[in-house]
């Protein structure tokens, strides 16, 4: 294990504003502390208030602090997910002062130790410009799968070799989506245009989410070393070519967290990172049913889908007679809030169980759920993973369609929906996933990853190792 100096070390830890960036961070930030760094944790003023709210009260244990600075967007008391391009073009521009004003801070407050590094969401990469005028060590955090991250790292060479911008919009449905990408080493006979994080589907080179994705990429390059929420076996080949690119150090740390399980409740469970009030019935609702039998059917917290893919849904769940937990965020409609059929609840009572948001994680674990009908977020794949739960995967967008991509291709532990959602298909895939020779070798599948995923977070484990390496890492960048 790596010794302490003796000022305690001092990360600041700071997340793209988001659940789904929010919660690997905070796993890293938990384990950091847990192992006798100093955290601040930096949330958005928006996010902050949401996190307030959901839990009632602010968490208070020694040496783990939160901080806030403002998204630069106007004030808002909402409960909803902020659009996702808005807030990128907003952080860009506007968090940087703040951010180095609340380090600058930090560093002269009295009682708190010195900052020692900084640990970025490679979606913030302002902050790379941070740590060097700051000139304190910086290590980015990419909340992503290593083939997302990929998938990114590449879009500047999809412009040069000029696949990208589309050149008009039918581009999106005469198949051109379908071109093979068979130059990327690793990723061979795998990669399609349409497999990539979805921001490239766009006719403007100017698109914020393209040029963002690309400044993110670049500026990564300029930090200390890269952090993956991944784990060495799950993506070998694609881990290889980032490591044969990146110039720094590269840590896969993940699932980061079943890592929790390594730490007492004390730091566990002393911070907790949900937005939304979490409905604990779900898990008493799920003990009535037999092993294997409950499909789980969650978008995860930014994703919103139209009214006619929401009741193809339900009459899919409803046709497959099997039992499901569907938990439907408020906001998951846009512009409306989201309402199933009467008819569908009158059908399915007894057997179907909706909620707005639940302990996932817990879900996950629990026996009697037998598949997952995800939007293939990383988190949401990797929580899978680690349970051995087979998916149905509905990307939506980003790096989702990459994840999904690679469930039904390398890892084989799943099949997918087409976004053009449809009844019959969604009671077909559910029934092959829990009645069928199929799912059973998906599950097989699943259950070999859920191995594989334990065992890497175990004391001589990829990830654990690659943990200690990067405390090291991050000790010895201020000695
Ligand atoms: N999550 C949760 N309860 C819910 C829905 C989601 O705790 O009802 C958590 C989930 O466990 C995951 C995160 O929210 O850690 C969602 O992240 P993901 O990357 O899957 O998707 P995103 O929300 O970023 O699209």
């Amino acid at each position: 294990m790596a010794s302490l100096p003796t000022q305690k070390p001092h990360a600041v830890c700071i997340p793209y504003p988001s659940q789904g960036h929010i919660n690997p961070i905070l796993q890293l930030a938990k384990y950091l502390h847990f192992r006798g760094f100093h955290i601040t944790f930096v949330n958005t003023e928006f996010n902050q208030q949401r996190y307030l709210k959901s839990r009632g009260s602010a968490n208070a244990i020694d040496g783990f602090q939160f901080e806030t600075i403002p998204d630069g967007l106007p004030p808002s008391d909402s409960d909803s997910t902020q659009d996702v391009a808005t807030l990128c073009a907003s952080v860009r521009v506007n968090c940087l002062a703040p951010f180095i004003d609340l380090v600058t801070r930090l560093n002269d407050s009295p009682g708190v130790p010195n900052v020692s590094c900084i640990i970025s969401d490679g979606a913030m990469s302002f902050t790379v410009k941070a740590a060097e005028q700051l000139n304190i060590p910086e290590v980015v955090f990419f909340t992503i799968s290593a083939c997302g991250y990929i998938g990114y790292a590449y879009y500047a060479e999809l412009v040069e070799r000029g696949l990208v911008p589309l050149k008009d919009e039918s581009d999106l449905t005469n198949g051109y989506l379908d071109t093979p990408v068979d130059w990327i080493p690793g990723m061979e006979g795998i990669m399609r245009l349409k497999d990539f994080p979805s921001f490239m589907r766009t006719t403007d080179r100017e698109a914020t989410m393209l040029t963002v994705n690309i400044e993110h990429a670049d500026l990564a390059l300029r930090a200390k070393g890269l952090i993956l929420n991944t784990f060495e076996d799950l993506e070998p080949r694609v881990l290889k070519t980032i490591r044969s690119t990146y110039p720094h150090e590269v840590f896969t740390i993940g699932p980061l967290h079943l890592l929790e399980h390594q730490m007492p409740e004390s730091d566990s469970k002393s911070v907790g990172s949900s937005l939304w009030k979490e409905d604990a019935s779900c898990l008493e609702w799920l003990n009535q049913w037999e092993p294997n039998s409950v499909i789980y059917v969650n978008f995860g917290s930014i994703a919103v889908m139209t009214a006619q893919q929401l009741t193809e849904l339900a009459w899919g769940l409803s046709n497959s007679k099997h039992p499901f937990l569907w938990i439907i965020r408020p906001d998951v409609l846009s512009g409306d809030s989201a309402k199933v059929p009467k008819e569908f609840l009158e059908e399915t009572k007894g057997r179907g169980m909706i909620a707005s948001w639940c302990q996932q994680e817990k879900v996950l674990a629990h026996s009697s759920v037998g598949g997952f009908l995800t939007h293939s977020g990383w988190n949401s794949t990797l929580e899978s993973i680690s349970e051995g739960v087979p998916m149905i995967c509905l990307p939506f967008f980003a790096e989702q369609q990459t994840n999904c991509r690679y469930v039904c291709t390398e890892w084989a532990n799943g099949s997918e929906i087409d976004a053009d959602v449809k009844k019959d298909e969604v009671e077909r895939l559910v029934r092959e996933l829990l009645d069928e020779e199929k799912g059973k070798e998906m599950r097989k599948k699943a259950l070999d990853w859920k191995e594989k995923a334990q065992s890497a977070v175990k004391p001589g484990g990829s990830s654990y190792m690659n943990i200690e390496r990067l405390i090291n890492h991050v000790l010895s960048e201020n000695s």
